[in-house]
């Protein structure tokens, strides 16, 4: 069967040269005669990959000296927790800036260990947009700021970065990550989970200056403290070995496709083309506002609701899948990610026109 179009917000779909190398290297990873699945952790092989993968990864995204960069697992959501217990410092409050379901489950973990203050929210018009800087209501004696860069569920992303001053900002860009260039300087610390843009499934990454490191709260539990990963370069205990190497094969992509800003110029493309579709359509609607929509995460509405199935029957005859939106916001959502070919947009595009064509 050809490969199918897969719009799934994640795990999603990685680059088709990506896949075929790692089949090609599957049962012998250059001249070793073992997978990397089945290779030591400290063996001088996957330590190479590993040293390999956070080299591509720094040069990407231009990641400064000063910050480390940690390959872990739990995903997103173990940094809920993990945040708040290394980055409190002897403080008792954290700002964070309410945009949607991904920012609530962090501001809920969060919660057990802190005072959070809710410095700025969507909540009033449904999470449709990213509260401007203005209207962000910092504390001064806050440990840090978090906000989520990408809501992956609400298409919702910020195109701008925010200012705290001294206190560290703190970014979920695990939808986003590796869509553009940024500046990393800016942050106190960035993670993400790798299976939307990254990799797949299982890995985590973490990327924190390293002067906030080594404040945990008191009982924390080894694996929950980053120095202890900083200080064994994520391999304290065994790493997700596998998830290491195909994210440093991603890294190698984006690299021969010319990096972060190629990348962005390309999303920009892909989101383009659908979200023109969405406004010159009278049957298809953006929840969205226009200033804040998500390059990476496209939901969208019939007009006719009862028409969902007939629409997603049809996709998939047509070689797309995993149209269907979140259960918590209905309709239909598009992920397009780095690795979704512009091939990939232009063929959802044609099919709903022709679908309004049908039924508009
Ligand atoms: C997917 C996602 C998460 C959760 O990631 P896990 O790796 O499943 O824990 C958190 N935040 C955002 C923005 C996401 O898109």
């Amino acid at each position: 069967m050809a490969r199918v179009f897969n719009f799934s917000a994640g795990p999603a779909t990685l680059p088709e040269a990506v896949l075929k190398q790692a089949a090609e290297e599957m049962l012998d990873w250059h001249g070793s005669g073992q997978s990397v699945m089945e290779m030591s952790h400290r063996g001088k092989e996957f330590m190479s990959i590993a040293a390999q993968a956070e080299a591509d990864l720094r040069e990407l995204m231009g990641i400064p000296a000063n910050y480390k960069v940690l390959f872990l697992q739990g995903g997103a959501t173990l940094q809920f927790a993990m945040i708040p217990i290394n980055l409190l410092r002897g403080k008792s409050s954290a700002d964070y800036v309410n945009t949607g379901e991904w920012a609530k489950k962090a501001i809920k973990e969060a919660k057990q260990y802190c005072q959070v203050n809710v410095v700025a929210s969507s909540e009033d018009r449904n999470f449709t947009y990213a509260p401007a800087q203005a209207d962000w209501k910092l504390s001064r004696d806050a440990a840090y700021v978090h906000y989520t860069a990408n809501e992956t569920i609400g298409g919702v992303e910020f195109h701008w970065t925010p200012q705290t001053g001294d206190v560290p900002l703190v970014c979920d860009m695990s939808s986003n990550i590796l869509s553009r260039p940024v500046d990393v300087s800016k942050y106190g610390l960035i993670y993400a989970g790798a299976q939307k843009n990254i990799g797949p499934a299982g890995l985590a990454i973490v990327i924190v200056r390293d002067d906030l490191i080594g404040q945990v709260l008191p009982k924390t539990p080894v694996m929950l403290d980053y120095k202890t990963h900083a200080d064994n370069e994520s391999m304290y205990n065994t790493p997700p070995t596998y998830g290491i190497y195909i994210a440093g094969l991603v890294f190698q992509w984006l690299k021969q496709r010319g990096g972060l800003a190629a990348m962005e110029k390309h999303n920009r493309e892909k989101a383009g083309l659908l979200y023109a579709c969405l406004d010159q359509s009278k049957f298809f609607v953006s929840p969205v506002a226009k200033a804040d929509r998500s390059l990476m995460n496209v939901p969208f509405t019939l007009k006719n609701a009862e028409l969902d199935e007939e629409f997603l029957k049809g996709a998939k005859a047509r070689g797309m899948v995993q149209l269907k939106g979140h259960r918590s916001v209905g309709g239909m959502r598009a992920s397009i990610y780095n690795a979704m070919p512009v091939e990939g947009v232009k063929a959802l595009v044609d099919y709903m026109k022709e679908f309004e064509a049908k039924h508009g």
